[in-house]
């Protein structure tokens, strides 16, 4: 059936919130059985009621009594019985007969005024008229006008009745909103979702959910019910701002109510895509998702709730903390292992009491450094060195202190020679410097520095309980004076040494005089 369709008018249905249009429904239904109950059951007040019945009797014994008189035709009577009517009966205005042509034959009270034709041969309970027979025909009608003042409004709300249904529709109308506003909350929103849709929503793997205005639940899919750890039913009508959403991001604190995707995309008109958010479930177990959402609207644009999508990343989250996790590990026991390193390199080429290079480690560079002085015509100047009869200062002081002496005599010989110069704990109390790119004479010179200094801050810087005099003496050789190799020109610095000795010690010796000595 085709639709008819006014050319320029629009039939719009007023936008009653159905709940205030339900409660409306309700109360007539509620007041239309209390009336249907009062006339069944006679619940209308007595006063009224007698008054009613007080009337219906007036026109009921004016009808058979002008019957009779108009049969007889004593139109005189019927008029001063109408004027003792109302002179009599306060509860009667005005009265008057009219035959049946419509003529006004009689009338008592000022009935022009009081009378108010009710249409057709109908009477009210202010206004009746009554059939007057001459015989069986129809001979006239009475016009009777009863006072107003005991039907009017006023006179109608002080009515119990009245009062009744009035309380009934105002209390009626708040209780009957207020249960449905409880009620339909709770009523299944399933019958809405055709079975088909929703059957097609739970074979969706990624989560969906439809909210209100609200942000109550009116659709869960299974996915989302089973990754939330509810039940999808025990999901509906609940709030889906109240569950516990926190952020993904390194603070991880809980999101805001008006923060989330789906109230945004209701409070911003638009859609909110690839937001991530965690959920703590039940089990304090937590699900990372990312969320899109996208607001609906009816088909006036109102804003009507929201449809939310939820992407299960947990296991990625997860695979992606294992991995970070990893890395750090990774990194860590490289670094472990960097140190490690460093520390197996320090202690396979230092002397662990003075940090100075250990014999292997020293012979291997200065192999390297006496070719490459061989090989570039550079000068390497070699001096050895040891502590004077440190066996006393054992003896007197302990072997503690004799290490402290090695350690401080080390030290200072780090700090009179340079970066380049190698210097090696070759024995006990014994060093060996080689001096790349040094002649003889300026290692002399550097040798008689370091001896000067230690003769003089050694016994210093240990300050023990009794005077300590610590001395070194030093041999100096160089490449120039014929040794073949690293060994040959440490064993003239040796010999120059041992001459430093029997000189009296603290004292620096050069090869060339223990040649010199030999010669002679
Ligand atoms: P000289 O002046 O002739 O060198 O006399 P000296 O007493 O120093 O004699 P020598 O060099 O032969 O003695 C070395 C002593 O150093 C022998 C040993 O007991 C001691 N010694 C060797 N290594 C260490 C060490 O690491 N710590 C300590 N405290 N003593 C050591
Ligand atoms: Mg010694
Ligand atoms: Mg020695």
């Amino acid at each position: 059936m085709k639709k008819l369709k006014l050319k320029g008018f629009k039939l719009r249905k007023p936008n009653i919130n159905p709940f205030v249009r339900m409660s409306l429904g309700l109360v007539c239904l509620t007041l239309c059985m209390v009336l249907v109950g009062d006339m069944v059951l006679g619940l209308t007040s007595d006063e009224r009621r007698a008054l009613l019945d007080q009337r219906k009797k007036i026109c009921e014994t004016l009808a058979v009594q002008f019957s009779e008189l108009a049969e007889a035709g004593e139109v005189d009577t019927i008029r001063k019985s109408m004027q003792s009517l109302v002179s009599g009966n306060a509860d009667v205005m005005s009265t008057a007969l009219v035959d049946i042509k419509g003529k006004t034959l009689a009338f008592a009270g000022d009935h022009a005024t009081h009378w108010e034709p009710p249409g057709g041969e109908s009477s009210t309970p202010t206004h009746a008229q009554v059939p007057i027979f001459s015989g069986d025909k129809k001979w006239g009608t009475v016009e009777v006008s009863f006072a107003k003042t005991e039907l009017d409004f006023s006179g109608l709300m002080e009515d119990p009745l009245v009062q009744f249904l009035a309380f009934l529709a105002i209390a009626g109308f708040a209780a009957y909103m207020f249960f449905m506003k409880k009620t339909l909350k709770n009523l299944d929103p399933k019958a809405v979702i055709p079975d088909r849709v929703r059957s097609a929503l739970d074979l969706l793997a990624e989560g969906v959910v439809m909210v209100d205005r609200k942000g109550d639940i009116v659709l869960a899919n299974l996915a989302f019910a089973s990754k939330a750890e509810k039940d999808v039913n025990a999901l509906l009508g609940q709030s889906l701002s109240k569950m516990t959403w926190h952020s993904n991001d390194v603070k991880k604190k809980r999101v805001k109510d008006k923060n989330l995707p789906w109230a945004r995309a209701m409070k911003e008109g638009g859609n909110q895509t690839d937001v991530l958010l965690s959920l703590t479930t039940n089990k304090d177990e937590k699900r990372h998702f990312s969320i899109n959402s996208s607001p609906i609207m009816d088909d006036k644009e109102n804003m009507r709730g929201a449809m939310v999508t939820f992407n299960d990343e947990t296991a990625l989250q997860q695979a992606n903390a294992v991995l970070v996790d990893m890395m750090d590990k990774l990194k860590s026991s490289q670094e472990q292992a960097k140190l490690q390193n460093a520390e197996l390199q320090r202690l396979a080429t230092q002397d662990p009491l003075t940090s100075c290079l250990n014999r292997r480690s020293f012979f291997e560079q200065a192999d390297l450094a006496w070719a490459k002085a061989v090989a570039e015509g550079e000068p390497l100047a070699c001096i050895m060195t040891d502590i004077d009869r440190f066996k006393s200062i054992n003896d007197k002081f302990g072997h503690m202190v004799g290490d402290q002496v090695i350690e401080a005599v080390a030290k200072l010989l780090v700090s009179n020679f340079r970066k380049t110069d190698l210097i090696c704990r070759y024995g006990g109390e014994e060093f060996c410097i080689l001096m790349p790119g040094a002649e003889l004479d300026q290692a002399v010179k550097v040798a008689e520095q370091a001896r000067a200094t230690i003769a003089k801050s050694v016994s210093e810087q240990l300050k023990t309980k009794e005077p300590l005099q610590v001395t070194s003496s030093f041999g100096v050789s160089s490449l120039k004076h014929g040794a073949k190799d690293v060994a040959g020109v440490i064993n003239q610095a040796d010999k120059a040494l041992y001459l430093a000795k029997q000189s009296g010690r603290d004292k620096v010796s050069r090869w060339d005089q223990v040649r010199d000595n030999k010669a002679a």
